[in-house]
């Protein structure tokens, strides 16, 4: 029998088998890699080909598999004693924005993991919701009140993305109220690091912009695009943040959604200082008012997941950069300019 601790806590009792489900993505790859590096046996599942994921390991048990479909889900869920349910059909606001459809199919994902992962017997059941599921009207201004977990209602989430999300949060806190089923909810302010997309479509803000500089200081156009004005703000979760914050609220008595995210507060314009000034250099900017941009305002209020794990997100987003810029700047170097270009925002 396998036991992982965060402090001197046991939580796995049974055949100590984890699923980790979007394990080919970049939350989901950190998260196996951790798990493993706890000695937890892994099982990672993913729609894309194994030869597409971020982070793969020989030690782990590693299936390509679409979990919109239900059978996917029971072979996926078999023997296993703890879900790590992360699969979902997302990206940042260019994508999100544009393919409201597909962010709401992943219902299908969410829907039949939890009809799976029951019959399974499966103990316990982390989902990974958004800060997405917010109410629009609460985030109209750069100037922000951080959101607390009860400002999701009365409900008017981010279009599409954002509802999928809010319904399968609550399908979760169904499943526990009617079934006994023990779920645990994590909404998750922009997430940002290492082993994640920066091109093609899907890529969020950070990475967008890491990728941005690097392309002006490899063509030698001193220019940079932003979208919207630049005076829109949000707060970005490093990704060691990320994993170990899940892991606290999966094996916590926490039964409501409660925000994972960092409090650190920036414009857009300030988070495009810090990447100029990690690659030392100064671009001109340009303004990209049509573009996709999302809410003006966002954070995160800290205080329940404070009171409740006496833990909160502390890596500094400039600590966080740095290492995303370098893996972005090295894994750019690998890369073919002219593969790279059609991808150029
Ligand atoms: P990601 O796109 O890198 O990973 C998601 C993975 O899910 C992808 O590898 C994708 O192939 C896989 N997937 C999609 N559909 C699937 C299917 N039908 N069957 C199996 N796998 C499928 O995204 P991420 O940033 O790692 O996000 C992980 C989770 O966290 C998602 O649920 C996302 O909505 C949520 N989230 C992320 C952020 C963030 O800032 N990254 C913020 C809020 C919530």
């Amino acid at each position: 029998m396998l036991d992982i601790s965060i402090g001197d806590r046991r939580v796995l009792h049974g055949s100590g088998l984890v699923l980790v489900t979007g394990a080919g993505g970049f939350i989901g790859g950190h998260l196996v890699s951790k798990l493993r590096q706890a000695g937890v046996r892994v099982r990672a599942v993913d729609r894309k080909p194994l030869s597409q994921w971020y982070q793969i390991f020989d030690d782990v048990e590693s299936i390509q598999g679409d979990l919109s479909l239900a059978p996917a889900c029971t072979m996926a869920c078999e023997g296993v004693e703890w879900v790590y349910n992360l699969a979902a059909d997302m990206g940042g606001m260019g994508f999100i924005e544009t393919h409201k459809a597909e962010c709401m199919l992943s219902v299908l994902i969410n829907t039949n993991m939890l009809l799976a992962a029951r019959a399974a017997g499966v103990t316990r059941f982390f989902f990974s919701s958004s800060a997405c599921v917010y109410a629009a009207h609460r985030q109209t201004h750069e100037d922000v009140v951080a959101l607390r977990e009860e400002d999701a209602y009365p409900a008017m989430p981010e279009d599409g993305y954002g509802w999928e999300k809010l319904f399968s949060e609550r399908m979760c806190r169904h499943f526990t109220e009617d079934y006994g089923f023990i779920t645990r909810v994590a909404r998750y302010h922009n997430v940002y690091g290492p082993n994640g997309t920066f091109e093609g479509g899907r890529e969020k803000a950070p990475a967008a912009i890491c990728r941005k500089v690097i392309e002006a200081i490899q063509t030698g156009h001193q220019q940079i695009e932003i979208w919207g004005d630049g005076n829109q703000t949000r707060s970005f979760m490093y990704i060691d943040d990320c994993v170990m914050g899940s892991r606290m609220i999966m094996e916590s008595d926490i039964e409501q959604p409660i925000n994972l995210g960092s409090s650190e507060l920036v414009s857009i314009n300030q988070l495009v200082d810090i990447v100029e000034d990690i690659a030392g250099i100064k671009l001109t900017r340009t303004y990209n008012l049509g573009a996709p941009k999302g809410v003006r305002g966002r954070n995160s209020d800290n205080t329940l997941i404070a009171e409740k794990l006496r833990w909160e997100p502390s890596i500094s987003l400039r600590d966080g950069l740095e290492k995303t810029y370098r893996w972005i700047f090295d894994t750019m170097q690998t890369h073919a300019p002219v593969e790279r270009v059609k991808y150029v925002a």
